[in-house]
């Protein structure tokens, strides 16, 4: 097994990814990044998501294992990598026995997605770098969609679509959330819920630093519209299977009012005309508790305070601080530069060693940021002090994180300040 899997594992299965047949057989729950769900029919097999192209035979092989039936459909919940990459050994199979190709279902705004997605590849393959650094580096071609399945069954705008397949119905809807494109499903006659990410039995994934904007409210009122269809069964786009009707309703009903607590608290600060730095310290100050401690809202991905920022950009353009110093600011090592005419910065490094003794960690970064931007390598050893004191910093802040995408972004941080560190001490000798 690859570091990358591991990592993944320990992060999203909780220990190991589980597999797990329920609803009287009919269904196949497999524990992946992202999950999958099978459906089995007298005519053959359904797919909901088919995970990251690592584990396209781990799947292929658990898919197996339930059952030898045909596909004949595949139903992709939105067009994040971590949904849609995994349909190789499916595809070659069907080849291999002649069998009529599946059906690809997904919302038209998948198809937008991919093209995006087609356009930013390298841009896209230097975020995935920093957000998944702790579980090695995600190759540019094993998640590229240069290669991927396209859809042959869109849907189209707020439509839902229904069709049959042996003994059961699929009910699939439209909804936004942390895409535009995202689709879940619904079995009636098994009452199985299919959410895709728009449930992840954990923080929900509102506002991730590096990605675009997401769809808050309209989020919260999906989980609502899921609710109402009082599903026995909930298989989460991550995290285990989830059973029992009153279960399902409440982590559905805590979820969307997790997220209409952020975009309305928000919103209520933006009407009294407030500016961002204001509104994200305030909004700490109010997290309630019911969802700080509640176990299907822990941030192990998302997380409260991404999600402040996401509401916020919703709404308000980029000039946040009100402040015309930042309309057309200066580049951040000059500013630094001027500081340290002002002040010698070896009195910038004991000050914030000062703060680090006071516990004051983020406000000891900020003051080290002069020395580190400033980067005057004629005083390289108050450089390397520095740069040292801050790696120790990230590396601290990484360990107390639970979100993976901010662990990740901080350890990124801490080991391009290694490769620094090694490089000073190179030119020092
Ligand atoms: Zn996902």
């Amino acid at each position: 097994m690859s570091i990358i899997s591991e990592g993944l594992q320990k992060f999203f299965g909780r220990g190991k990814f589980e597999v797990k047949t329920f609803a009287d057989g009919a269904c196949n729950y497999i524990g992946s990044f992202g999950n999958v769900g099978v459906v089995k029919t007298d005519d053959g097999l359904v797919l909901f998501d088919l995970a990251l192209r690592l584990f396209d035979r781990f799947i292929f092989k658990t898919v197996r294992e339930f059952s030898d039936k045909p596909i004949k459909y595949i139903i992709f919940s939105h067009g994040h990598f971590d949904h849609c990459l995994g349909y190789a050994p499916f595809i070659e199979e069907v080849n291999k026995k002649g069998w009529e190709m599946p059906q690809i279902i997904a919302h038209e705004n998948l198809v937008r997605r991919f093209n995006k997605y087609t356009m930013l590849d390298k841009h896209q393959a230097w975020t995935y770098r920093q957000q998944f650094a702790s579980v090695g580096v995600i190759n540019t071609d094993s998640e590229s969609v240069h290669e991927r399945l396209d859809p042959t069954i869109i849907i189209r705008g707020n439509e839902s679509y229904k069709f049959k397949l042996g003994e059961y119905t699929f009910e699939i809807y439209h909804g936004k959330g942390e895409t535009d494109d995202s689709l879940w499903l619904f079995l009636p006659e098994k009452k199985v819920l299919f959410t895709g990410d728009l449930f992840i039995s954990s923080f929900p994934n509102v506002g991730s630093p590096f990605r675009v904007q997401r769809y808050a409210k309209q989020w919260a009122l999906a989980n609502e519209k899921m609710m109402e269809k009082d599903a026995e069964f909930l298989l989460p786009g991550h995290g285990p299977l989830i059973e029992g009707k009153e279960k399902i309703k409440t982590l559905l009903k805590i979820t969307a009012e997790a997220i209409h607590f952020v975009h309305d608290e928000v919103v209520k600060r933006l009407n009294e005309g407030k500016w961002f730095e204001q509104i994200y310290h305030e909004m700490l100050e109010i997290f309630p508790d019911k969802f700080k401690k509640h176990e299907y809202l822990k941030p192990l991905y998302g997380e409260y305070r991404f999600a402040i920022h996401d509401v916020y950009r919703l709404y308000h353009g980029w000039y946040d601080t009100d402040n015309p110093t930042d309309l057309f600011p200066s580049r951040s090592d000059e500013i630094a530069q001027e500081f340290l005419k002002v002040a010698d910065e070896r009195k910038f490094l004991e000050r914030a060693k000062q703060l680090v003794n006071e516990g004051k960690f983020q406000l000891a970064l900020h003051v080290l940021d002069v020395v580190v931007k400033a980067d005057d390598s004629t005083n390289s050893e108050t450089l390397l002090d520095a740069l040292r004191l801050k790696h120790k910093i990230l590396k601290k802040k990484a360990k107390e994180e639970m979100s993976f995408i901010a662990m990740n972004i901080l350890n990124t941080g801490a080991l391009q300040i290694k490769n620094k560190i090694k490089e000073l001490k190179k030119k020092l000798k």
